[in-house]
């Protein structure tokens, strides 16, 4: 089959590769009923990651079981299943605690920007609908996967709740399903913080009362006028470098809440600010799988289509330029049709 490579920073293709097969008794294949590219994709595609040998992209998934191991219990072939970029055994104390992200068996998926890919634990891993849903549905589907999930950890961690003032830290696909996932919480107001009149405009459809364009201490001044100089209840770090991580403090009120999802790099925390500033935080890789059934359930009955935030649809074939138009912010999420 042809699938998705990254030889070094800059350099990806669709090329040949063996299919993917059963290697492991839980594990399940899967035909792709639709891929994508990830932010986090472009950290080795841009060199700040290490690529130290061919990596074969992709993490995010959904389409029709074609085969399972011998150990697979509730997964069939023929079922319609979305998975978590995490896999988890969803059994051992911490899947069971909610943080199937860092389950004892935990690993990464890749592959799957490609027409089949191997689902490890697929148990644990996998959620299959009653039925195999309408193709229109396919780009939500796939959204919950990932960016979706992802948004919605980052509105639990940052306890949105009925009535929140929630603030939105970063424009990219993430923080614009957080803006969604805040108002599907109950959030009162909405402010997202962002510069691009686009992603603005989708952040308003997602949800978002206000936006603030403003950044650093102009954009922390902005939210304090815009929550008569008390800050927010909850806020939702979207982004992960040291400028979004102190907004998103700075953002905050006393006692309120930070559910950082954006990879941090280059961060560092002060202890004596976080001590007098009285700041919650909560964060790491998105839980995905404790969330999958509601979300799924969510777009199934129409009530959120968070597959608006592909705004860009190619062929695998093309996914290179699908890399280059998220690079270049041409894009803000990719959708590959296989
Ligand atoms: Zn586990």
């Amino acid at each position: 089959m042809l699938a998705t490579i990254l030889h070094k920073p800059g350099d990806i293709s669709c090329e040949e590769v063996t299919d993917p097969k059963i290697l492991q008794p839980t594990d399940a294949i899967i035909k792709l009923a639709a891929s994508c590219i990830c932010g986090s994709d472009l950290w080795p595609f841009r060199g700040l990651q290490p690529v130290d040998r061919p990596m074969h992209m992709g993490h995010e998934y959904c389409g029709v079981v074609v085969e399972v191991g011998g150990e697979v219990r509730t997964i069939r072939p023929g079922q319609f299943v979305v998975g978590s970029f995490c896999i988890s055994d969803n059994t051992c104390p911490h899947c069971r605690f909610g943080f199937q992200s860092s389950c004892v068996q935990r690993e990464f998926m890749t592959g799957a920007q490609a027409p089949y890919a191997r689902v490890p634990l697929a148990d644990g891993t996998l959620v299959a609908t009653a039925e195999i849903p309408p193709a229109d549905l396919v780009p939500d589907l796939l959204a919950a996967s990932d960016v979706l999930g992802t948004g919605w950890y980052a509105a639990d961690a940052a306890e949105v709740r009925e009535g929140s003032t929630v603030v939105v830290v970063g424009d990219g696909a993430v923080g614009l399903m957080g803006v969604l996932a805040a108002r599907e919480m109950g959030a009162e107001r909405i402010i997202a913080m962002s510069r691009h009149e686009s992603r603005q405009k989708l952040a308003r459809e997602f949800g978002a009362t206000d936006i603030v364009a403003e950044r650093g201490d102009e954009g922390v001044a902005r939210i304090k006028e815009l929550t008569g100089g008390v800050g927010a209840d909850s806020v939702l770090e979207c982004v992960g470098t040291a400028g979004s991580f102190d907004q998103a403090l700075a953002c905050s009120r006393p006692g309120g809440t930070i559910g950082y999802v954006g990879v941090p790099h280059d961060v560092k925390f002060d202890g004596q600010q976080l001590f007098f500033g009285q700041k919650r935080m909560l964060g790491g890789p998105a839980p995905v799988r404790r969330f999958l059934p509601d979300l799924m359930d969510r777009v199934l009955t129409g009530r959120i289509k968070p597959g608006k935030v592909f705004d860009l649809q190619l062929p695998l074939a093309e996914v290179a330029e699908g890399y280059r138009a998220m690079d270049e912010r041409r894009a803000i999420k990719v959708l590959l049709r296989v």
